[in-house]
């Protein structure tokens, strides 16, 4: 953000964020004090917010489009993870003093990416100035049927836990970006930079677990971190088979320079990946899905038998157990 033109506050609403209301006749055009959503019968909202902070959640230099694809990304992994339809979203911008119109405008750009892709429209805001870093807040509406809901906690014993994708390439990619992981195949390299600036959260897949998956949260945290909550919010134990953990070969690479990667993937935060656990009986059900969606759903560990509840048992080929020095992000 630097010099330039500056629109003044409605200006800057009329201009930059009413053209990604179209979708919404309920939007007034960003016109009115709030938007008017109908309801369908049968129907439930899931919201979901999330709000990101220059200088800890992204940083300072990431530019405007990214920035806004991962705020609105973000908060579709949550609506993929309940299982949601995504319907609408709204926009609250706290902006330091040196923002501009082009950074505007490239923002605004990055939103109406994300907005295309899957299908969400926004309905309204507010933005302020702030002394403080750029803060950027959104919360996502959904659409589901009554009762669909995707929880967190109904993982039972003898399910088999699985992740979508492939595992720590965002953790990886922010390595490469703080220009801690280099000698990597340049090719490896900008598939990792490009796994941390656009996570794709895999909202069709969500819309398709209805009925096969007990249990659903997304790889926000890390793998470790987010199976330990599902765990605990399901009050089971589980086990984490470390080899059969999905990776891609630009991580594979990075794991063999550097066995201290896999630990990385294993417990790095922001793949956005869904992780979900389904009775053993749906396994041909769950890769016939796999191949529907062109995406790949690997079974990584077993929710287990015994009372421990809420521990996660992260092995190694051999049946070692690995302990994870850091596992997951924490705020606090
Ligand atoms: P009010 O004073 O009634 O709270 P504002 O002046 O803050 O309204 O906003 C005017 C309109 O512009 C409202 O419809 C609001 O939802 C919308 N709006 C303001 N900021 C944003 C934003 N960052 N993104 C989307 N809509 C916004
Ligand atoms: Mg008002």
């Amino acid at each position: 953000m630097s010099g330039a033109a500056k629109p003044g506050e409605f200006e800057l609403i009329s201009r930059f964020f009413a053209p990604l209301c179209r979708a919404e006749a309920g939007a007034f055009g960003l016109t009115d004090d709030g938007a008017v959503l109908s309801h369908e019968p049968g129907k439930n909202t899931v919201v979901t917010m999330d709000c990101l902070v220059a200088g800890v959640h992204f940083p300072e230099s990431e530019p405007p489009e990214q920035i806004a694809w991962r705020l609105l990304a973000v908060n579709l992994s949550d609506l993929a993870a309940m299982g949601a339809t995504p319907q609408a979203y709204t926009l609250a911008l706290a902006l330091p003093h040196n923002w501009d119109a082009a950074w505007m405008a490239a923002f605004a750009d990055g939103l109406k990416q994300a907005q295309d892709e899957f299908s969400i429209t926004l309905i309204g805001g507010d933005t302020v100035a702030t002394p403080g870093p750029l803060t950027l807040s959104l919360t996502a509406l959904g659409r589901i049927d009554a009762g669909q809901e995707l929880r967190r906690n109904e993982a039972k014993a003898g399910d088999v836990i699985y992740v979508s994708g492939t595992i720590g390439d965002a953790a990886l990619g922010l390595k490469v970006l703080k220009g801690e992981l280099d000698g990597l195949d340049s090719e490896h390299e900008a598939f990792l930079l490009d796994r941390y600036h656009r996570p794709r959260p895999r909202v069709n897949l969500g819309l398709r677990l209805g009925g096969i998956a007990n249990a659903a949260i997304d790889i926000s945290d890390g793998l470790a971190a987010d199976l330990a909550h599902l765990a605990e919010a399901s009050a089971v134990a589980c086990v984490l088979e470390a080899d059969q953990v999905p990776l891609s070969a630009a991580a594979r690479e990075a794991i063999a320079e550097d066995s201290l990667n896999l630990t990385l993937a294993l417990s790095g935060g922001d793949d956005y990946e869904l992780l979900f656990s389904a009775p053993p009986s749906l396994g041909a059900a769950i890769k016939a899905l796999s191949e529907e969606l062109a995406l790949p759903l690997t079974p990584v560990g077993k929710i287990a038998n015994d009372t421990n509840a809420g521990q996660v048992m992260v092995r190694d080929a051999n049946g070692r157990e690995i302990l994870l020095a850091e596992s997951g992000y924490r705020h606090f």
